[in-house]
């Protein structure tokens, strides 16, 4: 077989180059293979983060199980007198909100890396994809890092005392049908399970009006509202009443209105959806009035 003139001047170069496309090909089976039996061991890919999550819980429960020592102390140092004795009649805290988020992701998996590494410190407690797949991460009845600093009403640690529910989106884009059929299904079991009320199923803009913006304008709050699920406007509405306070009307919500322009362009994100700017037209205070009621009068 002949070489052509280049193979005959640089014999050398081609042979390593023909080395290096080879490891290439090598290394890129080595990876294959290694995803291959990671994806198909009995485990699965997040084996190892399971047993982090496992080792985490057991040191919950050592706490939970603590029998608490006297640790009370008056101003003088003198240790206050106590004691402890367990009743019999407890139960286990139960979430009393649904906090509702995009996850500003291009996929399901890039958000599951996300709440697998210990750098980002965050988490939800369900990851819900384009598919409809719904991924459970954090057990309901423990802390996950979703919602952060924010106020809604008096409630300044919403982590502590709600289910927070990430949709993969990336922020521009409409959610998929199948996410928004299993996130009804997911709220059905969650209001049932932990009786929380209908007006408290809110989405991160609202919790935190000054640092967040989702789920979005996109996101289908009147479908929500009519399987139970928050409120949303009625198709008739009423002109709001002559001086009627917006930031009041607000507040009664529960928006933090210490800065208001947030809080309006976080009232229009889930109640109007078609228009966000930071300023209130007749249309927002008639939107507000009647959603307002709702509010206040459960
Ligand atoms: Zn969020």
């Amino acid at each position: 077989m002949y070489r052509n003139k280049s193979d005959i001047e640089h014999p050398t170069s081609e042979i390593i180059s023909k080395l290096a496309t080879m490891k290439r090909i090598y290394c890129y089976y080595c990876l294959l293979l290694l995803l291959t039996i990671a994806s198909c061991s009995p485990k699965g890919p997040y084996a190892l983060t399971n047993k982090v999550y496992r080792d985490k819980t057991k040191g919950y429960l050592a706490a939970i199980q603590t029998q608490l020592p006297d640790t009370l102390r008056d101003s003088s140092g003198t240790p206050v007198p106590s004691a402890w004795v367990g009743t019999v009649n407890f139960g286990i805290r139960k979430p009393n909100y649904v906090i509702i988020h995009f996850t500003a992701q291009d996929s399901l998996g890039q958000t599951l890396h996300t709440f697998t590494i210990t750098s980002t410190q965050v988490s939800a407690h369900y990851v819900i994809g384009k598919n409809g797949k719904v991924v459970h991460m954090v057990n309901d009845y423990l802390r996950a890092n979703h919602a952060g600093l924010g106020k809604w009403g008096s409630v300044t640690d919403m982590n502590s005392c709600s289910i927070g529910i990430e949709i993969d989106n990336n922020s521009n884009e409409p959610f998929t049908a199948p996410q928004i059929s299993s996130l009804l299904l997911l709220l059905e079991q969650l209001k049932k399970n932990y009786n929380i009320p209908q007006a408290n199923f809110i989405g991160h803009q609202d919790f935190a009006p000054k640092r967040k913006p989702d789920p979005g304008p996109y996101f289908p709050w009147k479908t929500l509202a009519q399987h139970g699920f928050g409120y949303w406007s009625d198709d008739v509405l009423e002109l709001a009443p002559e001086g009627f306070d917006y930031t009041i009307a607000l507040k009664l919500i529960g928006y933090d209105t210490s800065d208001p322009k947030a809080a309006i362009v976080a009232f229009k994100r889930h109640f109007i959806q078609t228009d966000i700017k930071p300023e209130i037209t007749q249309l927002d205070l008639n939107v507000l009035f009647n959603v307002m009621g709702k509010y206040s009068g459960q």
